[in-house]
């Protein structure tokens, strides 16, 4: 049996790909700790796992709530989050792994605090990578627009201020590179295919492509029309009542069954008396609603895509940040969506019937569920973090 810890950031979309992991190396007897955040809390120890709260050393519950809504595109405040928590953290981790000498620390690649603390004291390290794996050949795949480049560069001098805070502090980060890319020493899990992976044969022996997530279905969604149409901006920048406005303006008129998942920001009341056939949730089971739709509406949140690929479900993509633009694009370069560019009533509804018509959408997707279907997942994920734990002790079968 072993010792495991896990970090994460305060992110459903970085902690549920982890889930299924922690159930099953749970299950195979090692004991888990898990440090994340309350809002998490519930999932965590729904696994099995022991759940420690960081809430309290968490940089992002002292921002406005724009500042909030800029997490994830604006660079330079997105660094300032990770290095302010990450030196709030610095002691308190350091001493409570110093007294649990865990086996192996597996940490989100965002939760640079989990694998200072594995560098500082010598603890064996594993680096979870719930978007694609990052390297100077698939970072082409994730072009800058002009915009973004711009915007870029103006925040170099804060994000290398930073940056320099870190170092100041004993951190071996040379620059923002050293936080957001994936290096060739580093055992790794990806939680996606090798196909869907931009560029997956540029990563050494080190990665392991586990393949999406997926949690089971709890619900059961009935399917009252021919067409089901899903629409969800994801659970963090997800304040947007014009666009489901608009996809509801959209879609009303197209004999479709639609659901919408617009988050806990939006006052379900605003929305007045549905057209008949459309509903609208703050959440749902979105395995549940994937397993029968027939296109998702997405920000193109790595999850939200890769749950739908897995159900061969093609894409109308929204993308907001630069990491969700990166990921829409390689959907769209494997022809398994559509980017839509404005958000009309019209755009939406011309782009919805597209991608209903055009059946290579829905083949394209196809081929990426095979994809997925055939990599390991939660048990190669926890083969791989066994593989790195300085002592495992074998179960016994039987
Ligand atoms: N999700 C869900 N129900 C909802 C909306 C979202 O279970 O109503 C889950 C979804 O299945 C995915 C995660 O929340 O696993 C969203 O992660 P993603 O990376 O797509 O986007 P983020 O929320 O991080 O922007």
């Amino acid at each position: 049996m072993s010792r495991i810890v896990f970090f994460c950031i305060p992110a459903h979309g970085h902690t549920n790909p982890t889930l299924g992991v922690v159930r099953e190396l749970v299950a195979r007897g090692h004991e888990v700790l898990y440090y994340s955040y309350r809002m998490l809390q519930k999932d965590i120890e729904s696994t099995g796992a022991t759940f420690v709260a960081c809430d309290e050393f968490d940089a992002q519950q002292h921002l406005t709530p724009q500042e909030g809504a800029r997490i994830g595109s604006d660079l330079a405040l997105s660094t300032r989050v990770l290095v302010d928590t990450t030196l709030a953290l610095d002691e308190a981790v350091c001493r409570e792994m110093e007294r649990l000498r865990p086996d192996c620390i597996v940490a989100d690649s965002m939760a640079v605090w989990g694998k200072a603390v594995a560098l500082k004291l010598g603890i064996p390290f594993v680096s979870s990578t719930t978007t694609f794996a990052f390297n100077r050949y698939s970072a082409r795949i994730m072009k800058q627009s002009g915009k973004g480049m711009l915007s870029m560069l103006f925040s170099m001098r804060e994000v290398n201020r930073q940056i320099r805070r870190l170092r100041d502090r004993g951190y071996p980060v040379k620059s923002i590179l050293d936080i957001i890319s994936n290096d060739e020493n580093t055992d790794t899990i990806v939680y996606t295919s090798p196909q869907f992976q931009p560029c997956a044969e540029t990563f050494s022996e080190k990665y392991a492509f586990v393949g999406p997530s997926i949690r089971p279905t709890v619900q059961q969604i009935p399917k009252t029309r021919d067409r089901l149409v899903y629409v969800s901006m994801g659970t963090v920048n997800n304040d947007m009542l014009p666009l489901y406005r608009s996809c509801i303006d959209a879609l009303k008129d197209m004999d479709c069954q639609v659901i919408l998942s617009v988050g806990n920001q939006v006052d379900l009341s605003q929305f007045g008396p549905l057209p008949e056939g459309i509903a609208v949730y703050s959440s749902v089971d979105q395995m549940a609603v994937l397993e029968k739709a027939d296109v998702f509406v997405s920000h193109c949140g790595m999850n939200s895509v890769s749950e739908s690929l897995y159900f061969s479900v093609p894409l109308v993509m929204l993308p907001k940040t630069s990491e969700q633009e990166g990921v829409a694009a390689r959907v769209e370069q494997l022809g398994a969506g559509l980017l839509l560019k404005k958000t009309t009533p019209e755009a939406i509804r011309e782009a919805v019937t597209r991608v209903l018509e055009d059946p290579s959408f829905r083949e394209a997707a196809a081929r990426i569920a095979e994809g997925f279907r055939a990599c390991p997942g939660a048990k190669g994920a926890a083969d791989k973090i066994e593989s790195c734990c300085r002592t495992v002790v074998p179960k016994i079968h039987g």
